[in-house]
């Protein structure tokens, strides 16, 4: 049985395809450019890219090009597309209505268009993006919406509420919503069966940390507190997003350098973090490449990303009483010794006892990187949202493996 995985971005469109029968990719590609050009880079499971430039004046053409891709003679996996028996979406942001995955049908669509506001770009792709699938796979295919605000639908008020007046909140839904909920249930289940107990016996902090990065608290399967919050910009430091910022820096930056709320965006979602820190690079690798070439900079951007993760663990452990776990994860997570290291080592009166050999041999895991007497264990869990999504759709389907 085939699933395809759809996340639609403002101008660019991922697509994954699983045979769910031993959950092998069966190829991934990229749309890039919707709207302006168009570039397709489509990649069969164990072949090499192929990279074509088309044109994608919109995400229905942008689907059609994957499509194309999937069932072509050269590099195709599939004889015909009535091969795919379910589409999985993942949302960027479904405010207030939705506490799980969803079958797609008008209401749910009308739910989505209710949240534009507080996710411009996301939302109305996300739209299209469905909206190209019925087009092209035609109507009574199941499509299936995976929020990335729904695990967090469970936060106590007291941890989403924002002091503003009350009649504005109300008015335009500003609260904590909190975002990567797919990556942080399923790195915490996980980890749950890493450690062989059951999940809802358990409190996790789960660290995603990629280009958009959040930390997680989990109450006994239950999230009680997200670093993101109305928008995926709050909390940590990130490649090019600001995180957490004196919310009086805006009104300044809005006085003082007269620019426009659109240019504002642009620095607060694409010019600030790790980019706007190090002035070089969002990428974790290039900047700590730099910073051991003495880049100080550099240095300082790797310092507050670590010294932020260290700071929200301890707050975390402190709303949860206490954690069986922390959870490494995404890019990031999985991969940087160093940020891991700089962000744990010292912290054994919090019960957080680091090991340092089993960190900087742990591969990605799932590896146990804390002591054997740590109190708090310390694992690294890699992620696969887009293997959550496929396993929602099959399910929310109806259809069921052979
Ligand atoms: P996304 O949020 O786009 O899904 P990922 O989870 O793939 O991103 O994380 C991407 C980030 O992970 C990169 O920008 C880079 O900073 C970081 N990263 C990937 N590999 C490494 C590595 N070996 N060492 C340090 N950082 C890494």
């Amino acid at each position: 049985m085939i699933v395809m995985v759809i996340n639609s971005g403002s101008s660019s469109l991922k697509y994954q395809l699983f045979e769910m029968n031993g959950g092998k990719v069966l190829a991934k590609g990229l749309c890039e450019r919707i709207g302006i050009d168009g570039l397709l880079t489509h990649q069969p499971a164990g072949k090499d890219k192929i990279v074509t430039k088309l044109d994608m004046p919109s995400h229905q053409k942008a689907i059609e090009a994957a499509m194309s891709a999937l069932i072509s003679k050269e590099h195709g996996v599939l004889k015909s597309l009535n091969e795919i028996s379910a589409v999985g979406h993942r949302i960027g942001h479904g405010g207030i209505y939705f506490s799980d995955s969803v079958r797609i049908d008008d209401s749910v669509k009308d739910a989505i268009r209710r949240v534009i506001p507080l996710a411009p770009l996301h939302n109305p792709a996300a739209i299209m993006g469905i909206e190209a699938c019925e087009a092209v796979l035609g109507k009574e295919i199941a499509q299936v919406a995976v929020c990335d605000t729904a695990f967090h639908q469970s936060i106590p008020k007291k941890a989403y509420s924002y002091s503003l007046p009350l009649d504005l909140c109300e008015k335009h839904n500003i609260r904590r919503y909190g975002f990567h909920g797919t990556s942080h249930k399923y790195v915490a289940q996980q980890a749950a069966s890493f450690i062989g107990r059951p999940y809802e016996s358990l409190n996790f902090i789960t660290c995603h940390l990629g280009n958009g990065s959040s930390i997680a608290a989990i109450e006994k399967g239950k999230s009680i507190d997200n670093t993101m919050g109305m928008t995926a910009l709050e909390g940590l430091v990130m490649g090019t997003r600001c995180g957490d910022i004196d919310p009086g820096a805006i009104s300044s930056l809005l006085r003082e350098e007269q620019i426009s709320v659109e240019r504002l965006d642009e620095i607060l979602y694409k010019e600030s973090g790790l980019l706007g820190l190090s002035g070089i690079s969002p990428d974790v690798r290039d900047i700590e490449l730099a910073a051991k070439q003495g880049n100080t900079n550099a240095q300082n951007a790797l310092d507050v990303l670590c010294y932020q993760i260290r700071k929200y663990i301890g707050a975390y452990m402190a709303a949860l009483g206490g954690a069986d776990a922390v959870v490494f994860t995404a890019g990031i997570g999985e991969n940087s010794a160093l940020v891991r290291a700089n962000a744990l080592r010292g912290l054994n009166r919090l019960g957080i006892e680091f090991d340092e050999e089993r960190n900087n041999n742990c591969k990605g895991g799932p590896a146990l990187i804390s002591t054997d007497t740590s109190p708090t264990l310390v694992l690294v869990i890699p992620t696969n949202e887009e293997w959550v999504i496929a396993n929602d759709a099959l399910r929310l389907s109806g259809q069921k493996l052979q």
